[in-house]
């Protein structure tokens, strides 16, 4: 082995991936020992092949006690060998597969807790590649392979000792070329690993790909962009296919060359043979053996392949587990518990990189008051209220919930006290009543539909083809717009959080719509704590408080009243934003 930094680290991704199998080491113990049994018995099979063919040489014909000890002792071997082999085989497998689950459940418990910055800068369809393609990579090699791993060297054991009791001279002779079997193995085994990290990347390529078409189909079709989705498919697709051919050209080359060097082993022995006149049968099973063992020899260096493929995969999925989570819970984190009594920004500043996004930002919201944020787009409102449930943590300053720092609460108590109702609606293929009740765990079918009512969704429901129990698609495909809002203000009722952030989207909905969102939303935002990024002037109109943001600074601070008064940047924005809106009808 050499020890160059490559080489060293693929060691260490070893060493990794079989650490995942210790807690089924009795599981390998077991599958070792029928291993040991099934070459065991291959191996007790030589002496019965060569005990025939003795007999037959010195008699012509065989003794009928040599007959009944033969017949009864192969199928006792064939029978111990079929045990060894198929009890290996499902332990070995086992312990593969279960691997591979252990694996992938780590990967998505990672993902889940990777902070929002990472699914930010990477593409869903590349991670979803990791954790089911790069885990089933290794999967197959296990399934395929993991099994000859512990039983084919018994086999080889077994052979190499029984010649070496024939013979041990033509033994020598013949093992000489085993070891240059080594040569091309190592080589196509470097190759393999080099096209099977690539082939896994462009995999991981293509289910990107795919997933952005998909989720983008409209727009594909829209702007009549098939060619192009196409051809990014196809590129993906072709050099996918062209690594995966580089290593079958090499699990194909390496079964042929170890079958001319084993031929070629046995030149040698057939010159030896000739020389010394070795018996006819001591030399037909010395060939038998050396045939046994060129088995394990093939199956071994076709693991070794199947080896360098896995790690290739392994080596990607340790690269997703070892990505920092970002955002953790401190150790002495504490649970919220607490009434909401306010919610401060002391001189918060942000940058997701190094650019800053938001610069001193400083404002107070009391328990139970709204407050909006206007901004022209890129001002910093989707990044400013996402720092409250902790999607990202802030640079500079602090944030505090009542008197406490956010960072020192755990993040699952301080999510607790929120709700978010977002621009996009997310709803999940199941029921509308699961749908509703996503986030509040127990949530009884009275209260489901008590939310419902008083976000003004029942009666919709109601009408669907099976009510609540109405599978809707994975994106509420068949809900209008303004159905979806207003399952997700139901949902955000249901949960009932003390403080609430709002995104509510613009779309334009018709009248009706309209009117029963706003109702819904009103219902919603009664009696919460409310961070809002104004898109309706109804929202706007309510607020106790208005922050105008501009490139990440508060610029402006006061009531609509007042801002329109000071005729600044607020006048502007809302006589372009809401020119054309009509002034909303007083809520109560
Ligand atoms: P707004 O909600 O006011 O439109 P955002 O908070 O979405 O503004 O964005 C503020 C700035 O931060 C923009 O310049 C945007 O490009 C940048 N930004 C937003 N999200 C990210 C991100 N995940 N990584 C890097 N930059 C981002």
């Amino acid at each position: 082995m050499t020890s160059d930094p490559a080489s060293q680290r693929q060691r260490a991704v070893w060493v990794r991936l079989f650490s995942y199998a210790k807690p089924y080491v009795p599981r390998l113990l077991l599958g070792t020992f029928f291993g040991i049994l099934f070459g065991g018995s291959t191996a007790g099979l030589l002496p019965v092949i060569q005990k025939n063919l003795s007999m037959l040489g010195d008699l012509g014909r065989l003794s009928l006690q040599a007959t009944i000890i033969i017949a009864a002792l192969l199928p006792l071997l064939t029978i111990l060998r079929g045990i060894g082999d198929f009890a290996s085989r499902y332990m070995i497998e086992w312990v593969g597969k279960r691997v591979v689950r252990d694996m992938r459940e780590k990967l998505f418990d990672h993902t889940l807790k990777l902070s929002m910055g990472y699914f930010t800068r990477s593409r869903s369809g590349e991670l979803m590649s990791r954790i089911t393609n790069d885990t089933m990579m290794i999967e197959n090699a296990v399934s395929t392979f993991i099994g000859d791993l512990i039983r084919e060297p018994f086999v080889l054991i077994g052979g190499v000792s029984y010649i070496c009791w024939l013979n041990w001279q033509l033994a020598l002779l013949s093992l000489v070329v085993f070891p240059i079997c080594i040569l091309p193995v190592a080589h196509f085994g470097r190759k393999v690993r080099r096209a099977a990290r690539e082939g896994q990347a462009r995999l991981a390529n293509l289910a990107a790909v795919l997933q952005e078409a998909l989720t983008g189909m409209r727009i594909v079709k829209a702007f009549g962009m098939e060619d192009y989705e196409r051809r990014r498919f196809n590129e993906e697709a072709k050099a996918t296919f062209s690594r995966a051919m580089k290593v079958t050209r090499a699990n194909a080359a390496i079964e042929p060359i170890i079958v001319f060097l084993a031929a070629a082993g046995a030149i040698p022995v057939l010159f030896y043979a000739n020389f010394t006149g070795m018996k006819l049968a001591e030399l037909i099973t010395f060939f038998v053996a050396m045939l046994m063992m060129y088995q394990p020899v093939k199956k071994l260096s076709k693991l070794h392949l199947a080896i360098q493929q896995s790690s290739a995969a392994a080596d990607r999925i340790f690269e997703l587990l070892d990505t920092p989570i970002g955002v953790t819970d401190r150790t002495n984190a504490v649970e919220f518990r607490s009434p909401v009594q306010r919610i401060a920004f002391e001189h918060v500043g942000f940058a997701y990189d190094n650019e800053p996004i938001l610069q001193n930002v400083s404002l107070t919201v009391g328990a139970g008051r709204c407050v909006a944020f206007v901004g022209s787009s890129g001002a910093g409102k989707s990044t400013l209220v996402s720092l409250v449930p902790r999607f990202y943590d802030v640079t500079a300053g602090r944030i505090l919930l009542n008197d406490l720092d956010l960072r020192d609460l755990t993040q699952t108590s301080l999510r607790q006290q929120i709700g978010m109702v977002t621009q996009e609606t997310i709803l999940f293929n199941d029921t509308v009543a699961n749908n509703i009740a996503y986030g509040t765990a127990n949530a009884s079918r009275e209260a489901i539909m008590e939310a419902a009512r008083r976000a003004h969704a029942h009666d919709f429901i109601s009408e669907m083809p099976e009510g609540y129990d109405t599978v809707i698609g994975e994106r509420g495909v068949r809900l209008s717009g303004g159905q979806r809002q207003r399952l997700a203000i139901a949902r955000a009722i249901l949960r009932n959080p003390p403080i609430l952030i709002l995104d509510e989207a613009t779309s334009a909905l018709d009248t009706e719509s309209e009117r029963a969102v706003q109702a819904a939303l009103d219902e919603l935002m009664a009696h919460r704590t409310v961070l809002a990024i104004a898109h309706r002037l109804s929202t706007i109109m309510h607020a106790d408080c208005i922050y105008v943001l501009d490139a990440g600074r508060v610029v402006e601070t006061g009531t609509h009243a007042e801002l329109l008064a000071l005729n600044g940047t607020y006048k502007r924005l809302h006589d372009l934003q809401f020119r054309d809106t009509p002034a909303p009808v007083a809520a109560e």
